[in-house]
């Protein structure tokens, strides 16, 4: 149920944190990785750890925001891999200010690269997968799908668009049988969050007192839901968001 031998996933952002924890999750599940991000540094290191993990990977450079930059990802993994049937669009920036700082050309880039980003993949994910039959899309949202920050109105805004963008395609895509779900991660340890600490005072024992867990998420933390939605698991799964987030979504 579980097995994605043969299968073919994008992970954009797989070079680090959270994109490469799922990557991990996929590879381990026997599904061939194209780790698709800008620094081709670090997309080299995490297709050796990928290839560790015994799975067939490569590398195709991407800027997610750029829409001829996400054509010519996906023509390159159909050539190369010939099917495509698993995208996790799980890139993602964020740049920390109140409103009242932030300026219009900022707005734009955090909302290109986490929401515009989206929908440019998951339209260019639509033709291979329904001829493969069916697929998988894999949402990264965030607890800030759900609450609000002083200091995050344009991340904010992407990842509750996010969500609604994941209604949208599971509804319209559902009878070419494509799933489109989101996750929403609680605070994971990646550098995304290692500038958040630098940044947000008191950020670090806040969320070790709110989270239930009592911990940070590691990366290996979000493998596993990964593979659920991924894999014929969640076949009758659609159009959801869920977090996974050590229950901080749930603390009163
Ligand atoms: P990281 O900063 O570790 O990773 C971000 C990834 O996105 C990198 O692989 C980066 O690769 C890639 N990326 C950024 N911009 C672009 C672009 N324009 N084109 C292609 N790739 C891009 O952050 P996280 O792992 O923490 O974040 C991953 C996702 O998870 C994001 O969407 C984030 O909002 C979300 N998230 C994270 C949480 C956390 O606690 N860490 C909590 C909730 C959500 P490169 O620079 O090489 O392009």
């Amino acid at each position: 149920m579980f097995d994605l031998k043969g299968r073919v996933a994008i992970v954009t952002g797989g070079n680090g944190g959270i994109g490469l924890g799922m990557a991990k999750g996929l590879a381990a599940a026997g599904a061939r990785i194209v780790v698709a991000a800008r620094n081709q540094d670090k997309s080299r290191a995490a297709v050796a750890e990928l290839e560790k993990l015994g799975g067939q990977t490569l590398a195709l450079a991407v800027d997610v925001a750029d829409e001829a930059s996400v054509a010519a990802l996906f023509r390159g993994t159909v050539e190369r891999c010939g099917r495509l049937d698993i995208l996790v669009n799980n890139a993602g920036i964020n740049i920390r200010k109140p409103a009242h700082e932030l300026s219009l050309a900022e707005w734009h880039q955090v909302l290109e690269t986490n929401l515009t980003s989206a929908f440019l993949c998951s339209r260019a994910a639509h033709a291979p997968m329904k001829a493969a039959g069916g697929g998988k899309i894999i949402n990264i949202g965030s607890m800030m799908s759900i609450f609000g920050a002083s200091f995050v109105p344009a991340y904010g805004a992407s990842k509750g668009g996010i969500v609604q963008l994941t209604r949208a395609l599971a509804a319209g895509w559902a009878k070419d049988n494509i799933q489109v779900n989101a996750v929403l991660p609680g605070w994971i340890d990646t550098e995304l969050t290692q500038n958040a600490r630098r940044q947000v005072p008191g950020l670090n024992e806040t969320v070790l007192r709110r989270t239930p867990a009592g911990r940070w998420g590691e990366i290996d933390d979000m493998a596993g839901i990964a593979v659920f939605l991924a894999s014929r698991a969640s076949d009758f799964v659609t159009g959801t968001a869920i977090p996974v987030d050590g229950g901080y979504s749930i603390q009163g």
